[in-house]
């Protein structure tokens, strides 16, 4: 659908946009004019003492809609462009319910947390029901969804907090043994340009100066995450030099996971590295059991090697594995989902999860101009999902949305009582300070007592990352002497 948005608010262009493409997907194109066959979404306002009025007028297929709400206008300018722009996305997603006829699961929330507003609600006295009540009634979000909102809050409640002085560490590994057709990640491919030897040296470099600033500040770290990229892509020799060089900041740490997504990189030298790291958690993503859709999306393994890598690493002790899944890939049916479901009983994850695909525009799915599947499959394979990772008694303790996600759905994941994730919580609800290293990798430190975040961010080209690995070192630096 082309359509033409005509705000006197130009700062919510965007955000109006976002909220029609609940509906429409990333099929709505903006159009700057009026023009024969586009949609025409005109908003307007008024203020009369404190009330604020908007008004939305939808004109589309030869039809029109109209919506009206009005909200008090808030003393302070931050909590008034929030309160005012919540008021303009609601009355554009009403006019929307009214054009489409349906009510999307998370009405009109278009933010990635959910889970944000219900402990934001909790900051203001309610308890986590009272919050996810207010978050179903404030933004329409189905009955369905505030349940599964619910759920992680009360996850992660129960799961311990990063410390003072403590700090999480991520190491990025931006190779990949080919491109999955949606990754939007920053990952080159092994082999190509000979940049291995020197990323892992930089890498190491980086480590090195990491050590001294953890010693200077005082910090413990507490939770290590190995992604990328696919860590495991690289040759045994160069992942055992890393994960070596990375031991003064792993052995504190109370969690350690590496991301071995993809089967056909793991190998008894690689698993026998991570035992001598002592990482307890790794990842082994099949994504689907139809090879079909495997060849399809770019991933070069069969099911079957994914259930030879699970057997590989349990037999050499490996005790809690996450697994990757995605709903709604090109080609698949919800009876296709159920089997690859039903198949992943047999390597009994501890943990699962259940992505819905997303077709970002740097991914070769957007390039070939793929389109999302049908919403109502979509919403069915999820809740297979759901309903297969409580079966296996897991909970869920981490949920994000993206944009241009099948359905307008969401990313759960699930774990078994205590396999949960400190570091993906930290990472997710963004409540815990990072330090990261490699390419494209990005430091925080975060106060939750305010929500201010600040950011040190690695640079993401390989290239410039390998040259320029003590200006990274400095930033980090800079990042910990700040006030926050
Ligand atoms: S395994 Fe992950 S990082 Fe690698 S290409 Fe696929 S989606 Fe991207």
């Amino acid at each position: 659908m082309r359509i033409c948005v005509l705000t006197p608010t130009e700062q919510f262009r965007n955000d109006i946009l976002d909220v029609v493409r609940v509906f429409e997907g990333s099929g709505a194109e903006a159009v700057s004019e009026e023009e024969d066959g586009a949609a025409l979404l005109r908003h307007t306002e008024e203020i009369c003492g404190e009330v604020r009025r908007v008004r939305v007028e939808f004109l589309a297929d030869g039809k029109r809609f109209e919506s009206a709400r009005e909200g008090k206008t808030q003393s302070g300018p931050l909590e008034d462009k929030r309160v005012h722009k919540r008021l303009i996305k609601q009355s554009v997603y009403d006019v929307c319910v009214s054009f489409y006829g349906r009510r999307p699961p998370w009405g009109s929330l278009t933010g990635i947390r959910p889970t944000r507003l219900v402990y934001m609600a909790m900051d203001g006295g309610l308890t986590p029901e009272e919050a996810a009540e207010e978050m179903r009634r404030q933004f329409d979000v189905s009955a369905e969804k505030t349940t599964l909102t619910l759920e992680t809050v009360r996850t992660q409640l129960s799961l311990p907090r990063q410390k003072p002085g403590e700090i999480d560490i991520y190491v990025g590994i931006p190779f990949c043994v080919s491109r999955c057709a949606y990754c939007s990640f920053l990952s080159g491919e092994v082999g190509k340009g000979g940049q291995l030897r020197p990323y892992t040296d930089a890498l190491k470099r980086e480590i090195e100066g990491a050590v001294k600033l953890i010693r200077e500040f005082r910090l413990t770290p507490r939770a290590f995450y190995m992604g990328g990229g696919t860590p495991t892509s690289l040759p045994g020799d160069l992942f055992e030099e890393v994960l070596e060089a990375l031991r003064p900041l792993t052995d504190p740490c109370r969690e350690r996971t590496v991301e071995a997504g993809r089967p056909d990189t793991l190998d008894k030298q690689k698993l026998a590295a991570m035992k001598n790291s002592a990482v307890g958690r790794i990842s082994i993503n099949p994504q689907t059991s139809h090879d079909a859709t495997l060849k399809l999306i770019g991933r070069r393994h069969t099911a079957a090697d994914t259930v030879r890598a699970y057997q590989m690493a349990r037999d050499m002790g490996f005790g809690d594995i996450n697994m990757d899944l995605i709903a709604a890939l090109p080609g698949e049916t919800a009876e296709m989902f159920r089997e690859t479901l039903l198949w992943s009983r047999e390597m009994r994850p501890e943990s699962l999860t259940v992505h819905t695909l997303c077709i970002k525009h740097s991914s070769l799915l957007h390039l070939w101009e793929a389109k999302l599947p049908d919403g109502d499959m979509a919403a069915q394979m999820v809740a297979d999902g759901r309903r297969e990772a409580e079966a296996r008694g897991m909970r869920p303790y981490y949920l994000y949305r993206q944009k241009y996600m099948a359905g307008n759905l969401e990313n759960v994941g699930y774990a078994l009582p205590g396999m949960e994730s400190l570091y993906n919580v930290g990472m997710m609800e963004e409540t815990a300070d990072v330090l990261a290293l490699g390419a494209g990798a990005i430091s925080k430190r975060v106060n939750t007592r305010t929500g201010k975040i600040l950011r040190a961010p690695n640079v993401s080209d390989i290239g410039h990352y390998i040259a320029r690995t003590d200006e990274m070192l400095e930033r980090k630096k800079t990042l910990l002497l700040s006030e926050i």
